[in-house]
């Protein structure tokens, strides 16, 4: 269990013993249902429903949206997610599935939308009642989003929309989604607007969601088309024109940077009967001991040792850096440890998958479906997920260039 932390105020302190105690005695256990590995590969409703319980509980129980007003469903504490966060992950409890909504599309609504949208949309989201997707990536706009092609015509008090999305994540079990589309042709950035749309219950009706296949044979993603779907003009956001100040709203807490702290879980592991949890050392040891190298096994491999070392290093200097973040006497720049963090968890998280396949040897070519494969094949799974990781929320390369213009005032990239 997690210590409480010296930086803690009273409250802190007080809500951090609640969340503790409430941990222990409800800790949902483990589903009949597989889960994946992640809320971005989602593709069963009944893995869906299960953690759609677990995250209803945790909100009733004030650990989710805590930091939010409580007109609008919040806990209406100050500084108390982060508290929630790490009991959640030091009880090792599921992830939550409303992935998006919880950490773009909260905020983006709670700093964007009417008072009475808010009151409506809010509560059902932090339950994970409604499940809410992101529709930003077009076909022709990954890196540069502002080049939307997807239209909102004004008529009257709705507007209309066609156009494409791609990539979008949960839009098959979406009710929401928040969508950012272009409102004038001739000026690339005042030209675009914001809008929060009810997707599911415009299936078939201006909404055709299509399922992608990933690497693994999962599902996660999606392409959303719209063909004349109507939409109030209540569900804008913000003013018409001023869809890319909103998008930095919702960019900025994708990227860890924004002010509300995203609530978060899931230390339990995706396999309970292994104990695999993909991304910890403590698993990559024991998967060492397991695999024959040379009449030893590979942890007595002393390359092996080594890299495992260097990799369990590197993820304590992320979780000080983490605990740093919270301290501003010790930070130089506000934006500088969140924004570093996606870079630094993502391409660690492909490091450890990487060394669990060279552990494995020729059984790294085993994958989950096979019964002989190392841990269930869920290594595999990771290392298959873990490039996602660097290109969702917008690419490493893009987040240097961010982290090299606005920390550290180099030049802007042409
Ligand atoms: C797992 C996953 C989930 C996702 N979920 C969603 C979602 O729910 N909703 C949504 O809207 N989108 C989603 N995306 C899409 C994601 O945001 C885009 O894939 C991403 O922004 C990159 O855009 P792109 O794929 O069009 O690549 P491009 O922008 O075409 O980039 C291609 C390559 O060029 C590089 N590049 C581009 N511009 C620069 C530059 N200026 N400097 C240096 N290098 C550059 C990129 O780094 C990349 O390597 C998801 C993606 C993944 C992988």
């Amino acid at each position: 269990m997690a210590q409480a932390q010296h930086t803690d105020t009273a409250e802190q302190n007080e809500f951090r013993a609640y969340c503790r105690e409430w941990l222990e005695n409800n800790h949902p256990g483990w589903p009949d249902v597989p889960l994946p590995q992640g809320a971005l590969e989602l593709s069963d409703p009944a893995a869906l429903e299960w953690l759609q319980g677990w995250q209803k509980s945790a909100f009733e129980a004030g650990l989710i949206g805590c930091d939010y007003p409580s007109e609008v469903g919040g806990g209406g504490r100050e500084n108390c997610q982060l508290i929630a966060n790490e009991e959640m992950l030091a009880a090792r409890t599921p992830y939550l599935p409303n992935l998006i909504g919880l950490g773009m599309a909260a905020p983006t609504v709670f700093f964007h939308a009417r008072d009475s949208v808010k009151q409506d949309l809010l509560p059902k989201l932090f339950s994970g009642e409604e499940i809410w997707c992101q529709g930003f990536s077009e076909p022709g706009a990954g890196s540069d989003l502002a080049n939307q092609q997807t239209f909102a015509r004004r008529d009257g008090d709705n507007w209309v929309i066609n156009g494409h999305k791609v990539w979008t994540t949960l839009a098959h079990f979406a009710s929401w989604m928040i969508l950012l589309c272009r409102t004038d042709k001739e000026d690339k950035y005042n030209g675009l607007s914001y809008f929060v749309v009810p997707i599911k219950e415009a299936l078939g009706k201006g909404v055709t969601v299509r399922p992608l296949i990933k690497l693994t044979g999962e599902t996660g993603f999606n392409e959303v088309l719209f063909d004349d779907l109507i939409v109030p003009d209540e569900y804008r956001l913000d003013e018409v024109g001023a869809g890319w100040k909103v998008a930095m709203t919702t960019l900025s807490h994708e990227r860890g940077a924004g002010p509300m702290v995203t609530p978060a879980s899931g230390g339990m592991s995706t396999k309970e009967e292994s104990g695999v949890s993909t991304g910890s050392p403590a698993s990559l040891i024991a998967l060492a001991k397991t695999q024959a190298r040379g009449g030893k096994t590979a942890a007595d491999d002393p390359l092996l040792r080594d890299e495992i070392v260097k990799l369990i290093i590197r993820r304590q200097a992320f979780r000080q850096n983490e605990r740093r973040a919270r301290v501003s006497a010790l930070t130089d720049h506000p934006m500088r440890i969140p924004l570093q963090n996606k870079l630094v968890s993502s391409e660690l998280n492909q490091d450890v998958a990487q060394l669990a396949y060279q552990i494995q040897g020729a059984a790294s070519s085993l994958s989950v479906a096979d019964e002989r494969a190392p841990d269930g094949g869920q290594w595999q799974l990771a290392y298959m997920n873990s490039f996602g990781i660097t290109i969702a929320a917008g690419t490493n390369e893009v987040q240097r260039n961010i982290l090299g213009e606005r920390v550290l005032g180099l030049p802007k990239s042409k």
